[in-house]
């Protein structure tokens, strides 16, 4: 599949949906985000292996939850698990200058990868350390996106989250149930969006190492 083919399938099986949305996944080379060995595998749907293990998610998965997040113009986005930083590129197009989206990865191999392959999107700020417990320095965020699976939705990105803020996040052991949950003033509404297999989020809120 070339670049094209991948976002027509996108489009036409009901993953991509909003212009803002397509517009990105059409401007932001994925090849460039994947190992060098593995660039003519970067139109495929399929997740692939970056570094220690972890993967770039597969294509599918990013719109799906790129699409449940509804990223706007100027939001401050959190996102836990940069892996290659795709998913923060993708974000760092549709947010715009007047946007941020922090990045924060546990591992410090994947931390550099991914601090280089974002050294070009201004608006994207790569950080090292233990996302379960989110990130309060920037706090409260417009939207928080989780890439890796957790126990249950961790208490620290409930509270650094706006309202009417919106958090994706898959949760549980073997398969994961993707999880949409909308703040409000009188708590969260929650969404099941369907179920996904995603790598495990390690730390203080998420699983033990
Ligand atoms: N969003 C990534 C992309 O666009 O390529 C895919 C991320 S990969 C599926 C999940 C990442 O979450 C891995 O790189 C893993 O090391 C990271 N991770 C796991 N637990 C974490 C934690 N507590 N804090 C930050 N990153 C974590």
């Amino acid at each position: 599949m070339n670049k094209e083919t991948l976002i027509r399938y996108l489009i036409d099986s009901g993953s991509l949906k909003t212009p803002e949305i397509i517009k990105a996944f059409k401007k932001i080379p994925r090849e460039n985000f994947v190992p060098e060995h593995l660039k003519s595998y970067a139109y495929i749907d399929e997740p692939l292996p970056i570094l220690a293990g972890q993967t770039i998610s597969q294509p599918t998965t990013i719109a799906i939850m790129t699409e449940a997040l509804k990223p706007k113009k100027g939001n401050r986005i959190l996102e836990i698990g940069a892996g290659s930083g795709y998913q923060s590129a993708i974000l760092s197009e549709i947010v715009g200058k007047d946007g941020i989206i922090i990045t924060i990865e546990r591992i410090k191999e994947i931390y550099e990868y991914a601090k280089q392959k974002l050294k070009n999107y201004k608006n994207v700020k790569v950080v090292c350390g233990d996302g379960s417990c989110g990130y309060g320095k920037f706090a409260p965020y417009d939207r928080i996106i989780v890439t890796a699976s957790a126990p249950q939705v961790p208490k620290p990105l409930k509270e650094q989250l706006n309202i009417d803020g919106r958090l994706v996040i898959p949760v549980g052991a073997y398969t994961q149930k993707m999880m949409l949950l909308i703040k409000t003033k009188n708590g969260f509404k929650e969404f099941d969006l369907g179920c996904f297999v995603f790598v495990k989020l390690i730390g203080k809120y998420g699983w033990r190492e």
